[in-house]
């Protein structure tokens, strides 16, 4: 598995280049074309949610943890619900459930290179970030669900290049590892019915905020 500054990197890279087209292809401007580099260098290190350890683990799941309700605050909160107490129990009860609650659920649910080290949990996190986006408008969340896409993708080669390894000094070689990252389904039935339908849903309600 690579390192997470690897995936981090890799994830920036996918991201400014998402982020580079959407300025100057479809008139984002320079906040919407940051917005859309920042969730491109998530998008990077999310497949690595199944792995159970480590600080990266840890700072991946702070910064969903404000990304996420910040991002479901202009879908769902209304207007005259908000105030100073509105915003301090939602902030910090978002936060909480998913740094703690979701984190332990998904830690207890996933096995490393399962399915979250995949092709349809990517689309899955791209819908996600398409719907995430969708109330700024097609072009925006069309972007944003492309680099998410993008950063997760990048993610899974990054981890199939380094199944890579050299025996005696120079024979290029296959570590164990090699095919579990970027791959179309685990070993779990179950799993893989479950992601197909998410994706399902997920293009759906695409459809229906389109
Ligand atoms: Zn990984």
């Amino acid at each position: 598995m690579a390192q997470f500054k690897t995936h981090l990197a890799g994830g920036m890279v996918a991201g400014a280049g998402v982020s580079v087209l959407g300025l100057f292809t479809y008139g984002l401007n320079l906040t919407q074309a940051c917005a859309v580099f920042v969730i491109g260098s998530v998008g990077g290190v999310l497949p690595d949610l199944d792995s159970d350890s480590g600080k990266p683990l840890s700072l991946l799941f702070e910064l969903i943890s404000v990304l996420i309700p910040a991002l479901l605050f202009m879908s769902f909160v209304r207007q005259e619900w908000i105030s100073p107490e509105f915003l301090v129990c939602y902030f910090t009860f978002s936060y909480l459930f998913i740094n703690y609650v979701a984190c332990t659920v998904i830690k207890r649910l996933t096995v490393h290179r399962g399915i979250m080290h995949s092709v349809p949990f990517a689309l899955f996190c791209g819908g996600i970030g398409y719907l995430l986006f969708a109330s700024s408008g097609k072009v925006i969340a069309t972007i944003a669900g492309l680099a998410v896409l993008a950063g997760c993708l990048t993610h899974l080669v990054l981890d199939e290049l380094n199944s890579f390894t050299l025996k005696f000094g120079f024979i290029p070689w296959l570590k164990r590892s090699s095919g579990t990252a970027l791959k179309l389904k685990s070993n779990s039935l179950a799993t893989n019915l479950l992601v197909y339908c998410l994706i399902i849903i997920v293009a759906i309600a695409i459809f229906f905020v389109s």
